[in-house]
Formats: structure tokens, C-alpha cells, sequence
């Protein structure tokens, strides 16, 4: 029998966050039988999960909205920019529903309402691991949702509310079932990694035939004993980070930690309101390499903040030369709508702070380069991400997805996605390596 089935089409836009609620969605619809197609063409109704963190992704969101009514006439709107409906309505009044971030149950209902499922017993089984928009080797792992923390220049909290975290048998359950489906890096994410547990008092659960509890270190230990790579994102440094450390120095989970620390100046970081900002950063860092040589850190910072003087900058500039990060990216402060910092006096000049992002840039540029030429004759795991006639593009153990570098192996095309080789690095420049398959 030939059942005809209703074709949702979606336009993810966003963080990783938002993909992995877009994965979410189309898991469900899936198992009830919708078919999810990536172009408008005959889409019986089009989701837009959108993103509202600053104005430029506001603008994207917003864009996309007006494509897909443009395209297809049929649009439901979901994600961070659903909480202003009202701002959505006056532009686009034929949007069909609007809902918010991690609403999954309301959005399933609107496209119920819309594109009734068509009911068949014997379709889409769906797998154990889900639907993934992520390539089949490496998966985004969400441990929890919201945040605790109340930054004045970000408006998450408001948008995703309090920190929830997810039981530690739930994740590891997902965890496994990926590792299962052929995945082979987990990309473990929320917006604060290390607060993981605290609103759940740290619950224990049962895993396997042992109890385990809902804390930052007890779950990276679980997640190092599946035998794939583990990679560490939005860590802030409360001091229990120190713990996972030696599971890095192991090779549990990779020698890797995201850390967005957004400024040095103690000034501008209590003006930030961060958490876990403390005067002894750059001692935690030497103490972690210590205990692990191989770590790499990742971070991001805002340059432009409101009241940022020279002197500040400077002070960032310093920090960094003497902290010697491996990867960092950098961001010019802008005005999200809601934010508290919008309302702090002295906002920095545009022409500033380009000035100030190109220098933070060049800084770190040269940084890189020379901790990037420290591997050059060395052997390094990598994990290939595509293969194509003249070699394969891999990433390194220091390399996330989409944010880092990449490791190129020239003429070996002699594998596939998700191959994890060892690799001996023979050139370097600030950004990516080159080497050749150690065979
Ligand atoms: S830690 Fe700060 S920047 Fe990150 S989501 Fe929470 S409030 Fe926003």
C-alpha cells in the first residue's frame, strides 16, 4: 500500500543549541510519519527554528521567515526569536504559529493543526539514535537547558530560563545509542557545561548496573568509558573543572576545553557580570597544563564592551599573550534587545572596537602560529571529516567542528569519515596543519 506522507521542511538557523532542537523535532516527526525535506518545493508546511541572540542573527531569523512565506506560503516559526511574536506578527501577519525555544510539544501541536500526520502503522521506524543534522561521525550531546548565570549583555536566560538539567542516565543512554548509530566524537553542550547537575542537586540515577550522579566530573568519566572521542564545550572555570583534567591527561575525554572567557580586565568582567571570573585564571591554566601537556584551550572573548578603556584593552591584549591560547575567537560588542548592559554608560565607538578586534586578532594570530609550528614533526590522532580526489580533511584532537581548524592529509584518500588516524604534522601555518598518515 502506497501512503502518501506530509512533507515538513526546515530552515535551522542558530547555535548548536538550536540544531540540536531541530534534531529533536524532526525525530519526533519522523516517528509519526512526516517526511522532512531540506527545500520548500512541495513542503505541505515549512518550520523556521530561528535564533534572537544578537541583531545580525535577529535579522537572519527574520530573512529566512520571509523566504520561506515567499517560497512556500505555509510557515510555522519556532526557536529563541518565538518570544517576540509580537515583532514577528507586524512583519510577517500570515506565519501560521509562532512558538519559543525547546517548546517541542507546542510546536508538534501547530504542525499537527496545520498538516495533520498521516496515520500508518508500518512507517518510519525510526532509529535508536535519532535523526541527526550533524554529519554521521560527530553528534551534539545537550545536558542540560538554560542558565543560571545572568550575564548583562546576553539575554539566554530570559529566553531559555533557569538552569534544567537532564537526569545522568538519560544523556548516557543517548550517548550510548549514538555511539551505537556510528558515531565516533561527542560534542558535549548546554550553556554552562560545568554547572551541570547543580538544580537537580546533583540526582543519582541508574546506568548500567551502577548509580550515577548528575555532576560535571561523574559524567565526563561515564561518557570517557564509551570509546569515542568526548569534547568539552561552555566550561567555565569554578574550580571543580580541575577534576576532569587528569581524565584528559588519560585520554578519557579529549585534552580540549571551550572556556568562553570574554575579557581579562577584572573591571569589565564584573561589569559583564561573569561567573566564575577570579583573579588567579592564568594560575588554574598553568596548573591544568601541567597536569595535562596536550590541553588545548578554546575560548571567546568581546571587544567593545561599554566602558572598555584603553587601558582595559590593554590589559585584555596582556592576558593573552601571557595565557598563550590555542584557539580564540572574537567578537565586537554589540546591543541585544533586552539586554541590561544596553543601559551602561560610555558605549565604545564602532571604529574602536574594529580597531581593537583586528589587534586582539593579529595578537592571537601570531600566538597560534607559534603554538601550531610546536607540532610540526610530531604525531597527533585525528578524526577525517570528508575525502575528496587529492586527500582528506581531518580535524585534530585540538580541533572542534565548524569553530577550529583543520588538519589536511594530502593525497591519502585511503578512508572515510570518521576514521581516527594518527598522523605525523609536516607544515603549519596559524590556523591548520598538514601532514601525512604515520603508518
Ligand atoms: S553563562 Fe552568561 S552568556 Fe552564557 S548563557 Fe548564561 S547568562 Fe548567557
Amino acid at each position: 500500500m502506497q501512503v502518501e506522507r506530509k512533507k515538513v521542511g526546515i530552515v535551522s538557523l542558530g547555535c548548536p543549541k538550536a540544531l540540536v532542537d531541530s534534531e529533536r523535532i524532526i525525530t519526533s516527526l519522523r516517528s509519526e510519519g512526516y517526511e522532512i525535506t531540506p527545500t520548500y518545493d512541495g513542503a505541505d508546511v515549512v518550520l523556521v527554528n530561528t535564533c534572537g541572540f544578537l541583531n545580525s542573527a535577529r535579522e537572519e531569523s527574520l530573512e529566512a521567515i520571509g523566504e520561506a512565506l515567499n517560497e512556500n506560503g505555509r510557515v510555522i516559526v519556532t526557536g529563541c526569536l518565538g518570544t517576540e511574536a509580537q515583532l514577528i506578527e507586524e512583519k510577517y501577519p500570515d506565519v501560521l504559529a509562532i512558538t519559543g525555544p525547546h517548546q517541542y510539544e507546542a510546536v508538534l501541536e501547530e504542525i499537527h493543526k496545520y498538516v495533520p500526520p498521516t496515520k500508518n502503522p508500518f512507517l518510519d521506524l525510526i532509529p535508536e539514535s535519532g535523526i541527526r543534522l550533524t554529519p554521521r561521525h560527530y553528534a551534539y550531546l545537550k545536558i542540560s537547558e538554560g542558565c543560571n548565570n545572568s550575564c548583562s549583555f546576553c539575554i539566554i536566560p530570559q529566553l531559555r530560563g533557569k538552569l534544567v538539567s537532564r537526569s545522568a542516565s538519560m544523556v548516557l543512554h543517548e550517548a550510548e545509542a549514538l555511539a551505537k548509530a556510528g558515531v565516533k566524537e561527542l560534542l558535549v553542550i548546554s550553556q554552562d557545561t560545568s554547572a551541570y547537575g547543580v538544580d537537580i542537586k546533583y540526582e543519582e540515577s541508574r546506568w548500567k548496573n551502577r548509580t550515577v550522579k548528575a555532576k560535571f566530573f561523574d559524567l565526563c568519566s561515564e561518557l570517557g568509558q564509551l570509546g569515542i572521542w568526548v569534547r568539552l564545550h561552555y566550561v567555565y572555570p569554578y574550580p571543580h573543572v580541575d577534576e576532569v583534567i587528569p581524565l584528559m591527561a588519560e585520554g578519557a575525554v579529549l585534552p580540549y576545553l571551550d572556556i568562553p572567557f570574554q575579557h581579562a580586565s577584572p573591571k569589565i568582567l564584573k561589569s559583564m557580570r561573569r561567573p566564575a571570573a577570579q583573579s588567579k585564571q592564568l594560575e588554574q591554566l598553568t596548573q591544568w597544563r601541567r597536569l595535562c601537556p596536550e590541553l588545548c584551550i578554546r575560548s571567546t572573548f568581546i571587544v567593545g564592551f561599554p566602558g572598555e578603556t584603553d587601558e582595559d584593552f590593554e590589559e585584555l591584549l596582556d592576558w593573552l599573550k601571557a595565557a598563550r591560547l590555542n584557539r580564540v575567537g572574537c567578537f565586537k560588542y554589540e546591543n541585544v534587545p533586552g539586554a541590561v548592559a544596553n543601559s551602561l554608560p560610555d558605549p565604545v565607538a564602532e571604529e574602536v572596537k574594529e580597531e581593537r578586534y583586528h589587534r586582539l586578532m593579529q595578537t592571537q594570530q601570531q600566538i597560534s602560529a607559534e603554538l601550531l609550528a610546536e607540532k610540526i614533526g610530531k604525531k597527533v590522532d585525528v578524526i577525517v571529516d570528508e575525502v575528496d580526489a587529492e586527500g582528506a580533511i581531518a580535524r585534530s584532537v585540538w580541533d572542534a567542528p565548524e569553530i577550529d581548524g583543520s588538519v589536511f592529509i594530502n593525497g591519502d584518500t585511503n578512508c572515510q569519515p570518521g576514521d581516527i588516524l594518527s598522523v605525523l604534522v609536516t607544515r603549519a601555518d596559524a590556523y591548520d596543519l598538514w601532514g601525512e598518515v604515520n603508518k
